[in-house]
Order: C-alpha cells, then structure tokens, then sequence
C-alpha cells in the first residue's frame, strides 16, 4: 500500500525509525488487532494502537461505562457514563484518527464464541478483569495460531505476556496459569488499583502488539514482565513451555 501525505506526516516519527520505517508503518495499517476489554489496560492500549495507524480494531466488551471506571479508563469522559465501552471507544477513536476502522462488540466473549469473535485478527490484546474470558482468550488464540499480548494489573503490580503457544519451544498462557480458576486475580472493584499503573501495563501491551506485527528488537514470547510500582521494579521472568499443559503441547 503507498501511504498518503497526511499519513506520512502523522506517522513520520514511526516512519523515521529504522526498525518501523514506511514498510513496518503500512503493515501497521493493513493490521487487524482484537482487543478484549476497554478497561483499564484496553483503553490507553486502544489509543495507542489507534494512534499508531493499526488499519483495524476489533474492541470486545460487553460493560457500560461507570463513573468509578474514569479513574483510569482514560479512553472515555463523565459524558459517557452509562454508554457501552464499545461503542465509546469507536467514538473515541473517531476523534483521534479517521485511518483505524473500529468494530465494536458489546458482547461477553466465552469459550464458544472466543474463536469466531478473534478469527481473522493479526493479533490479540488481552486487558479483561476475569480469568475464566482469560483462559477461552487464550485456548482461542493458540488454536488460531495468533500471537496473545496479555496484561493484569491489581493494585500496585502488574504482568504482561506475550504468548505464542502453538510454537514448539513458546509456552501458551495456560503453561503460566494452569487451568485452576482459584487462581484467579481478585478484581479490581474488590481490591483497588492505582489508575496510572493500568497506563504503564496498557501501554507495554500496545507495545508489544505492535511489535508483534513488525518484529523489532528482541522477540518478547517467551517472557514474563512482572511490574512492582510500590517499589518502581521491574522484573523480566522467563516462562517456559510446560510440557503437561492441556492446550499447547501435543
Ligand atoms: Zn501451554
């Protein structure tokens, strides 16, 4: 595809990059990313992609907007409380670029639908608040064979992983977790998280999403990023594949 003038000029700091340059730009917006949840980490990931000339956004989420979300979903305003997420972040998104088409899905994504809500999408961001969405995410996205860019955030630490299953020596996100719903992170509304912190997750996510789609650097598959912000550490884990897991290991 041969960009426009405006798009040169609004991705010239991208296209400026050796490691994006016009060619990774214009793969930038011949992309098709799901994102599933405009919460916390979907909304600054959302903008993010938006802004980097992702072609097209698949946003998933079946919540309204509410007043105690606007702490840290910076994606909306008070003007959409009681809209759906959904629909919001296509307006929101409308405002900021007229190159990311936007499909939004005001839906619950289970383990019968995940694979046909996500088919065709180049790639997946994962920012949802429970882990049973989080497990038929990721089960749908190995079997899809689409690289999973996942992230969680409670309180003052956060996680981020990229998941590439169906790769012989790349672990899934059930090789991290296991099938045990108790292992389930406690919710935000039950105990709290500090509104900045969901940005820093959300922006690595949308990071990695994009480095997904134009491999720069080193490949993140395989890693687990393990934020701490009440004492400002980061910690790179690296994740092996577990040779017992259910979904990824034949
Ligand atoms: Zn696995």
């Amino acid at each position: 595809m041969t960009l426009t003038d405006a798009q040169l000029e609004r991705y010239a700091r991208h296209i400026i990059l050796r490691e994006i340059g016009g060619t990774g730009q214009a793969r930038l917006l011949e992309s098709h990313v799901a994102v599933v949840g405009a919460g916390g980490i979907g909304s600054p990931a959302i903008l993010y992609l938006a802004a980097a000339g992702i072609g097209q956004l698949t946003v998933i989420d079946d919540d309204a907007v509410a007043l105690s979300n606007l702490q840290r979903q910076v994606l909306f305003t008070t003007a959409d409380i009681d809209r759906p997420k959904a629909d919001a972040a296509k307006e929101a998104v409308a405002r900021l670029t007229p190159d990311a088409a936007i499909i939004p899905l005001s839906q619950r994504i289970t383990g019968e639908n995940a694979e046909t809500l996500l088919a065709g999408a180049d790639a997946i961001l994962d920012g949802c608040d429970n882990f049973e969405t989080r497990l038929a995410v990721a089960d749908a996205a190995t079997r899809l064979k689409i690289p999973l860019i996942s992230a969680a955030v409670g309180q003052f630490e956060g996680q981020l992983g990229v998941y590439r299953g169906w790769e012989a020596h790349k672990p899934c996100y059930r090789c991290l977790v296991g099938s045990d719903p108790a292992q389930a992170e406690a919710s935000c509304a039950d105990q709290g998280v500090i509104g900045a912190l969901t940005g820093v997750l959300g922006s690595l996510a949308a990071l990695e999403t994009i480095r997904a789609l134009v491999p720069f650097g080193e490949d993140a598959a395989g890693k687990l990023l393990i934020a701490d912000l009440l004492s400002l550490r980061f910690r790179t884990l690296s994740l092996p594949k577990d040779p017992g897991c259910p979904t990824c290991s034949r």
